[in-house]
């Protein structure tokens, strides 16, 4: 696999292609990797997802819901893409399920603990390395101690960069020499917690070895919710940190559930690659994405998301957002998926995810364009203008609406 740089502009990221060198499929950054659970995209079938996109995907595989899968994979050969339904897509290998907390500590020397619905495992490099081999991802990255995030001690961070270098170099060993590997893409993890020192010597450390396809900045948040919740300006202040030193031929890419906003500015200062936990989150939660991200079309919402469980949704019978084109729009309305809700249909989450993830994916080309026409800053204030005015809604809400108290006259007459 090859990374280009079609567009970069200094102030409003960049514009790049992943290619597949042996097919020539390509993929436009900044880029969406798919996450799975088990492989498969949560709640939506192969034939639904086809619906949303005809565009190639790259999976992201988590070996925490798929190493199970080891033994049979070992005797299918093609590798997890093709073994999981789709082997037109590609695949990235990771360790953690972005889209749930991961347990902190219960470190051992020489081995990362890791978490799969079995209970507690340990990984060292040449078994991480051996289910690396018979998954056969397109991109996968080394072996990393990423259990850090905002509240980690300094002694914390500075063995996470250390023993995280260890990992890279028994892990670099395997892959220079693996038959099986020699085209897919090697990406090092840049670890240091938000420890500016500590992110310096992980870059310079992992920046000597020209093997290195691309960079993972990590150990910032520990998955799930974590990632939606850190400060904006404590993000901008590390990553950029980051950003400046690692070398600007290869993609960089961030994995978790970052908001719309901050993925806005990570993509401002040049980070390429994301994954949709976002999406899987805000479906679980019942959540319907409303977001502008059209600059050259009117405002249609003051709001980021709509809560669907909302009881003053219950008579709303309106898409979850006027003119979307998703499946889920064209048919339902709010109040039939607040219904579902209710009843723990699990419709309700099918049609969120199918709108979600139709939105995000809008939301990404919408990126690309703004980008390629320098218009991003423009683009992050249009979402910002969306946001603050969530904020204040918010704050409306401890007042009645005046619906409210409008209805039970209108229901009594
Ligand atoms: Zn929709």
């Amino acid at each position: 696999m090859k990374f280009a740089v079609e567009v970069a502009s200094k102030l409003s990221g960049r514009v790049g292609c992943l290619v597949q060198t042996e097919t020539g499929q390509k993929f436009p950054t900044p880029l969406l990797l798919q996450t799975t659970k088990g492989g498969s995209i949560p709640y939506l079938s192969r034939e639904v997802f086809k619906y949303l996109t005809e565009d190639s995907q790259i999976l992201e595989i988590c070996l925490s819901t798929t190493d199970h899968m080891e033994e049979a994979l070992k005797a299918f050969k093609s590798g997890i893409a093709s073994f999981v339904g789709f082997p037109e897509y590609l695949s990235f290998v990771t360790l953690k399920d972005p889209c749930e907390e991961s347990p902190s500590g219960f470190h051992v020397k020489d081995a990362v603990p890791f978490f799969t619905r079995r209970g507690k495992k340990e990984l060292t490099a040449d078994r991480f390395m051996d289910i690396i081999e018979v998954f056969k991802p397109n991109i996968y990255h080394s072996l990393c101690d990423n259990d850090t995030d905002i509240n980690s001690s300094k002694k914390r961070v500075i063995k996470s960069v250390d023993r995280t270098e260890n990992f890279f170099k028994a892990c670099l060993e395997r892959h220079k020499i693996s038959e099986t590997l020699r085209n897919s893409l090697f990406f090092a993890p840049i670890v240091g917690g938000y420890n500016k020192h500590a992110r310096s010597q992980s870059i310079e450390f992992v920046s000597k070895h020209p093997e290195v396809g691309g960079f993972m900045i990590d150990g910032l948040h520990s998955n799930g919710e974590h990632a939606t919740k850190i400060p904006r300006e404590s993000l901008k202040d590390i990553v950029s940190h980051c950003v400046q030193k690692l070398n600007t031929d290869k993609p960089k890419m961030m994995l978790g559930a970052y908001t719309p906003l901050a993925v806005l500015e990570l993509i401002r200062l040049g980070v390429d690659i994301f994954d949709t936990s976002y999406i899987y989150l805000t479906s679980t939660n019942s959540q319907g994405l409303v977001f502008d991200y059209n600059l050259a079309a009117e405002k249609r919402s003051n709001h980021l998301a709509l809560d669907l469980n909302d009881e003053s949704y219950a008579e709303d019978f309106t898409p979850i957002l006027e003119g979307c084109s998703c499946l889920a729009c064209q048919k339902h309305t709010k109040a039939y998926i607040n219904h579902l809700i209710k009843t723990k249909e699990l419709l309700g989450p099918i049609l969120l995810m199918i709108h979600n993830m139709h939105h995000y994916l809008m939301f990404f080309e919408s990126i690309r364009n703004c980008i390629a026409g320098d218009k991003l800053p423009e683009l992050i204030q249009l979402v910002e203008g969306c946001v603050s005015e969530e904020t204040v809604a918010k704050e409306d809400k401890k007042i009645p609406p005046i619906l409210e108290q409008v209805e039970p006259a209108s229901v009594a007459t």
